[in-house]
């Protein structure tokens, strides 16, 4: 079964999420546990923690329905001693609130290496990074996600995110997150049957399915390859409605949350109507 949703809006507090999702007709959604653009935010109060939890329990959301993505700000791989200390312990204080919230996982960004130093030594540091993280906390799995490889952004090769995942320690708390707009302008052709059969074969094969932890579903507006993450409507840009009709049918994203980042939130609705229309 497809759990299709949206990056909703936890404004005003995180139990205002699974309500803007329901009144959607989202079956899955993300969030972000704090604001995304700043450092710090006050801690979750009791009861914001407590009224999240009822709201998703009155609406059927089960922690496995829902991807936290973590700040921005964030680089796990910095190259800085004392940025990547900030970002460590962002990143840990991110993972703590998921755990308070009930979540089992948090998507985020793997890291960049800014050009000062080489993408390994990148990687590297990211995976000591979730280590040092998943040694501290319980329950919650560290979901990397795909980019498109815009500047220094590490993780838009398959083989990059195999490399980190080797180095974890903890295995069963490390997963993944496919975004489809990241995957194809990161060079990865899943327009074509061909294209498309040959990427996932390539993610089975390098990465495996049995990491797949969530998915974005996206649109882009940037072309094959171009290393830019543009996120569009979905069958308004480049990858065209085929590819999400191909997905909607394919059971290897069955019982994850397939999450729209798509940048028109006024046809979310609409959207996953299309989406659960396209599975025949
Ligand atoms: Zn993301
Ligand atoms: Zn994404």
């Amino acid at each position: 079964m497809k759990y299709i949703g949206a990056h909703v809006s936890a404004s005003g507090g995180v139990e205002n999420a699974p309500l803007n999702a329901a009144a959607i007709g989202a079956k899955a959604f993300a969030l972000f546990t704090k604001n995304q653009r700043q450092w710090f935010s006050a801690p979750l109060s009791d009861e914001s923690i407590a009224k999240f939890r009822e709201n998703c329990a009155l609406h059927g959301y089960q922690p496995w329905q829902i991807l936290p993505h973590d700040s921005y700000l964030i680089n796990l791989g910095h190259p800085g001693k004392d940025e990547l200390a900030k970002s460590r312990a962002a990143f840990l204080d991110e993972m703590q609130r998921c755990e308070q919230l009930g979540l089992d996982r948090l998507n985020f960004h793997p890291g960049s290496h800014l050009k000062l130093i080489s993408p390994e030594d990148s990687l590297k540091i990211i995976a000591e990074s979730i280590n040092i993280t998943l040694s501290k906390t319980k329950g919650v799995t560290a979901v990397i996600e795909n980019t498109a490889g815009q500047g220094s952004n590490l993780g838009h090769q398959f083989e990059q995110i195999r490399y980190i995942i080797d180095l974890v320690e903890d295995k069963s708390r490390v997963g993944v997150c496919l975004d489809t707009c990241h995957t194809f302008t990161a060079g990865y052709d899943i327009l074509t049957p061909e294209g498309y059969d040959d990427t996932f074969r390539q993610f089975d094969n390098i990465i495996g399915f049995s990491y797949l932890r969530g998915i974005h579903l996206n649109d882009s507006m940037k072309p094959l390859g171009s290393h830019v993450d543009r996120h569009d409507s979905i069958g308004k840009g480049f990858l065209g409605v085929e590819v999400f009709k191909r997905m909607m049918n394919d059971s290897r994203f069955d019982n994850l949350p397939i999450i729209l980042e798509t940048p028109d939130e006024d046809i979310w609705a609409e959207e996953i109507r299309l989406l659960y229309g396209m599975i025949e």
